[in-house]
């Protein structure tokens, strides 16, 4: 299949489970996570219109951006960040998913230039409560939400997750409906983010609410590197 036969898949995909549950299909980012891809993949999604990439990996990202300055995209860092990273990440990213500290927060807020619109920010939270996988856990939410909105640099959009894998639908849709339901308890109408659903999931995604679907095998294929 090429990468045009796939983005019509995925497209169809999401705008079909968006029907099933009565959801307005316009209202599911597609978020293509482009790590270890070339950058002649990512102009061939370009060139069928998709604007949103995602990269997991700073130094890797920055290589791909100086190749694609012609290029209208907006950039999302998805992955693990490093404290030595922020400044980058803050200089040359419109979003950033994974944020799942408070030191990390105020980095990225002390370090995003003025001359550039707040960044944009998830809260990477751990849904599935493993030791292993980062991310807050959702007790941790509330407080690190307020903490966050005072930060002036930062504008937070919502919260991001990876949950263990399941073959199982339910399975699948229940860390995402724990979420979902957590982030409401908050009432912050400003969280209108749910970034979640990637390739293996997407339709449980969709039908708990997702508003950013993250999704990179099914769009480029397998990776080659195992990540
Ligand atoms: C790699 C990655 C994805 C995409 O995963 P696929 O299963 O290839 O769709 C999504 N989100 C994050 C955080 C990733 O690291």
């Amino acid at each position: 299949m090429t990468i045009n036969q796939r983005i019509k898949r995925v497209r169809s995909q999401i705008e079909g489970y968006c029907l099933d549950c009565k959801r307005d299909p316009n209202a599911v980012l597609l978020l293509a996570v482009s790590k270890t891809k070339p950058v002649s993949d990512i102009v061939a999604a370009y060139e069928l219109g998709v604007r949103d990439f995602g990269e997991n990996y700073c130094q890797e990202a920055l290589a791909k951006q100086q190749e694609l300055t012609d290029y209208d995209i907006t950039w999302h860092f998805i992955g693990p960040i490093q404290a030595n990273k922020t400044k980058h990440i803050g200089q040359h990213f419109s979003w950033v998913h994974s944020v799942d500290s408070l030191k990390i927060a105020k980095r990225l807020s002390d370090q995003r230039p003025d001359y550039l619109a707040p960044l944009n920010i998830c809260l990477q939270v751990n849904v599935s409560g493993e030791d292993t996988k980062s991310g807050i856990t959702l007790a941790e939410l509330p407080e690190l939400c307020q903490t966050i909105e005072t930060l002036p640099r930062l504008k937070l959009r919502g919260v991001m997750a990876i949950p263990a894998p399941q073959d199982d639908f339910e399975q699948q849709r229940m860390p995402y409906r724990l979420l979902v339901q957590a982030v409401a308890k908050l009432k912050r109408p400003e969280l209108d983010t749910f970034s979640f659903g990637m390739s293996g999931d997407l339709k449980a995604a969709i039908v708990e609410g997702a508003t950013i679907v993250r999704i990179g095998t099914a769009l480029f294929g397998v990776r080659k590197n195992a990540v």
